[in-house]
């Protein structure tokens, strides 16, 4: 008999077959004699429509405002599956986050798990109650309701699973588990039985949006038991695992991220601490920055620039034209055309013919790197928008994995 954390995405909870579909997963495991917590996202397009409805209300709404519409999708999602497992005669409770304890910083919009209180939940498990709760969701100190990011509830379902030292996280999705890329853009993608936390933190990082990033990086920290698997087929998923078996394969996948904006700062001054003062201000804004490339400097001047997510975008622009003003710098350049596209996989950086083959294929491809970055996990190429997906796939078709 184990405790059992599941986490079912918005697809898999889209209409009522599915929803019973995933009552059935639940209550099979339960009536196995396991304790069951189930985190739920909201159904289907739910959050991009909620997005949408405020738009046409107000374009610049609140992010308290916002959280308080967002977290709304995983209350009807919590409570319909609750329905549906009790038709089939369990017994079961919804909760929402708060009531379930999670507590958050209070960065609406992209808060981060202070704690998980969680004695409501195991109060409920001590009643035999399948328990089903909110993802996405929290409360901050002021008691205002807060929200992880989009893709958050992933790291819902971890967090509980390390606060309640559950046996096993399973993050049920529409895909069968991690795969070396979207399965979705490369036909020849292959499924992965296991991938360590470090390859698959990068890869979500990265844009591999089949796990929240964060949700990866607690299970990491807490050494939660984490797989991957589909909600439409019954057949084991991913491992995402410490240590795995060694395997001959160097690359464990490619990755895209379209959303991130590349700014530059042009003709700055070539001395000492520029840098520092800019990527000191950003930092102090709270904005990651993600590649920099800084140009060699010539007539006594050079070119700075660096990319950011596009929910940063705005905030970034701001300092770079303070920037520009305070070092009398020429111009300001943006540019949201551009996408990342990274191979991930352990010791890259003692082998050297990895980035050659890399730019090998975008070569053949004709694709143009306009920034690269590497780590001893991972090379990223910044490329035009457009030929994303064609980056992917020659990249992937490159290294055969
Ligand atoms: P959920 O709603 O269940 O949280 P998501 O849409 O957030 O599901 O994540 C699943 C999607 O992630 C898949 O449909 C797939 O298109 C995408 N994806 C991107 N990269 C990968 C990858 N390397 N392996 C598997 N899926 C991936
Ligand atoms: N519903 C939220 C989103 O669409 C959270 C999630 O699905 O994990 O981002
Ligand atoms: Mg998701």
């Amino acid at each position: 008999m184990a405790l059992i954390v599941q986490k079912f995405g918005g697809s898999s909870v889209a209409n009522a077959e599915r929803i019973f579909n995933v009552a059935r997963i639940i209550t099979e495991k339960y009536r196995q004699g396991n304790s069951m917590v189930v985190v739920v996202s909201a159904q289907g397009d739910t959050t991009d429509d909620f997005i949408d409805k405020a738009a046409e209300i107000n374009p610049n709404p609140s992010k308290r405002e916002m959280d308080v519409l967002l977290s709304a999708g995983e209350q009807i999602s919590m409570s319909l599956l609750a329905m549906a497992i009790e038709k089939l005669g369990y017994p079961v409770v919804s909760l929402t986050g708060w009531q379930a304890g999670f507590l958050t910083d209070s960065s609406h919009g992209i808060a981060r798990i202070r704690r998980v209180n969680t004695e409501r939940v195991e109060l409920e498990l001590g009643k035999k109650n399948i328990v089903i709760v909110a993802g996405f969701q929290g409360l901050n100190r002021y008691d205002d309701i807060t929200t992880l990011g989009r893709g958050g509830s992933d790291t819902s379902a971890v967090a509980l699973a390390a606060s309640l030292k559950a046996d096993v996280c399973q993050i049920y999705t529409d895909v069968d588990g991690v795969y070396t890329a979207d399965p979705r853009l490369v036909k020849n993608a292959r499924k992965l039985d296991e991938i360590t936390y470090d390859e698959m933190l990068e890869l979500a990082s990265l844009g591999a949006q089949v796990l929240h990033n964060r949700s990866v990086e607690m299970a990491k920290k807490y050494n939660v038991n984490l797989e991957v698997l589909s909600s439409m087929e019954r057949k084991p998923g991913t491992i995402v695992k410490e240590v795995v078996k060694v395997e001959k394969m160097l690359i464990k996948g490619v990755a895209k991220d379209s959303n991130i904006a590349r700014f530059s700062i042009l003709g700055v001054p070539d001395k000492p601490g520029v840098a520092f003062k800019i990527f000191s201000t950003l930092a102090a804004k709270k904005i990651d920055v993600d590649i920099i490339l800084q140009s060699i400097g010539r007539d006594g001047t050079k070119d700075i620039s660096f990319t950011v997510s596009n929910s940063n975008e705005q905030a970034a622009l701001e300092v770079c034209n303070q920037m520009k003003e305070v070092m009398g710098a020429l111009s300001v350049a943006c540019d949201e055309n551009v996408s990342k596209v990274s191979v991930v996989g352990a010791g890259m950086q003692s082998n050297p013919g990895v980035a050659a083959k890399m730019f090998e294929a975008l070569a053949e491809a004709n694709i143009n790197i306009q920034m690269i970055s590497t780590s001893e996990i991972k090379i990223s190429v910044l490329i035009e928008k457009k030929d994303a997906n064609k980056a992917v796939e020659a990249i992937h078709d490159a290294f055969a994995i």
